[in-house]
C-alpha cells in the first residue's frame, strides 16, 4: 500500500511565529538610525529588512504563512518598538516584552547593540549562520543571550570546535595542570575513573558581539564542567568562570553557617 502523495498543496501556518530576539534586533536598530521613530512600509529600509528576515534560520518554513515577516508586518514592529521608547508620549502600540526587553538593551548599550545587529546581518550575508544547527538552550528561551539565538549558535560551534578542544587541553596537560572545572573544581577522571579520563567542555569566555572577528585563542577557552556550562548560559548576563566561582563559594559560606547553627546547641532553650 503506498501513502497518499503530500506534495501538490501545501498546508500554511495560520499564524505567524512570534519574533525571536535576533529579528526584534535588526528592526530595533532600523529603529534607532531612524532617530527612534517607526517606519512605513513603503521604506526601502523596511523592504530590504523584510527580505532578510525571511532568510534567517529561525522559524521553520512549516511554521510560516505567506505574509511571513513581509514589510508591513515589518513596519508594524517599528512601531511597536517606537511606541515604547521612554520619551515616546502616546499609547503603545501592541508589542510585546521582548521588544522592551530589546529596546532597553538598545538604550543601555548601542554601540554593543548595533554590533551583535551588524554581525547577525554580515553572518547572513557571508552564509555562515545559515549552516549551523540549533543550540539546546534555545528551548529555553529568548532571555539566555542578548545577542540572540544566530550568534549564540556560532558560540556553540566555537566551543564544540573538536580540534579547538584537543588543543586547549592538551596545553592544559603539557603544563602539568589538572583537567578541572575552572569554577568548581570538577574532575571528570577523579568521579567517574576511566570514563571520564581526559573530558571537560570548552567555554569561549569573550562575548559574542566581540567573538567572530579573528581566530579563537586557547585563552579565550575556559575549561568547565558541564553543569557549570549550563549554569553560565542559563541567562545573561552570562558570568565569568571566576564570578560563577565566587558564587559557589558564596552560596557554599550559606549552606555552612546554616549547618553550623543548626548543630550549634541552642543555650538556655530546654535544658
Ligand atoms: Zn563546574
Ligand atoms: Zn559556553
Amino acid at each position: 500500500m503506498t501513502m497518499p502523495k503530500q506534495a501538490g498543496f501545501q498546508v500554511k501556518a495560520v499564524k505567524n511565529p512570534d519574533w525571536a530576539r535576533d529579528e526584534i534586533i535588526l528592526a530595533c536598530q532600523l529603529v534607532m538610525d531612524n532617530g527612534w521613530k517607526g517606519l512605513d512600509a513603503q521604506d526601502a529600509k523596511v523592504v530590504e529588512l523584510s527580505g532578510l528576515l525571511q532568510l534567517l534560520p529561525i522559524h521553520a518554513e512549516a511554521d510560516r504563512n505567506e505574509k511571513f515577516r513581509n514589510p508591513n508586518g515589518v513596519a508594524r514592529k517599528t512601531f511597536d518598538i517606537a511606541t515604547r521608547y521612554p520619551e515616546y508620549r502616546g499609547k503603545p502600540t501592541n508589542g510585546g516584552a521582548l521588544d522592551v526587553a530589546v529596546l532597553m538593551d538598545f538604550l543601555s548599550r548601542p554601540d554593543e547593540m548595533t554590533r551583535v545587529a551588524r554581525l547577525i546581518r554580515q553572518g547572513i550575508a557571508v552564509g555562515e549562520l545559515q549552516s549551523l544547527a540549533p543550540t539546546d538552550d534555545e528551548v529555553f528561551d529568548d532571555y539566555s543571550a542578548p545577542e540572540g539565538r544566530l550568534l549564540m549558535r556560532r558560540h556553540q560551534a566555537h566551543e564544540r570546535n573538536g580540534s579547538l578542544r584537543k588543543k586547549k587541553i592538551a596545553s592544559v596537560t603539557q603544563r602539568g595542570g589538572q583537567l578541572a572545572c575552572e569554577a568548581c573544581g570538577f574532575d571528570f577522571e577523579e568521579v567517574y575513573g576511566d570514563r571520564g579520563a581526559g573530558y571537560i567542555e570548552c567555554h569561549h569566555v569573550v562575548p559574542l558581539h566581540e567573538a567572530g572577528e579573528g581566530r579563537t585563542k586557547l585563552s579565550d577557552l575556559a575549561l568547565i564542567c558541564a553543569n557549570c556550562h549550563r549554569m553560565i548560559h542559563r541567562r545573561a548576563p552570562w558570568p565569568t568562570p571566576e564570578e560563577l566561582r565566587a558564587s559557589i563559594e558564596r552560596n557554599h559560606a550559606a549552606d555552612r553557617r546554616a549547618a553550623e547553627a543548626i548543630a550549634r546547641p541552642r543555650r538556655g532553650a530546654c535544658d
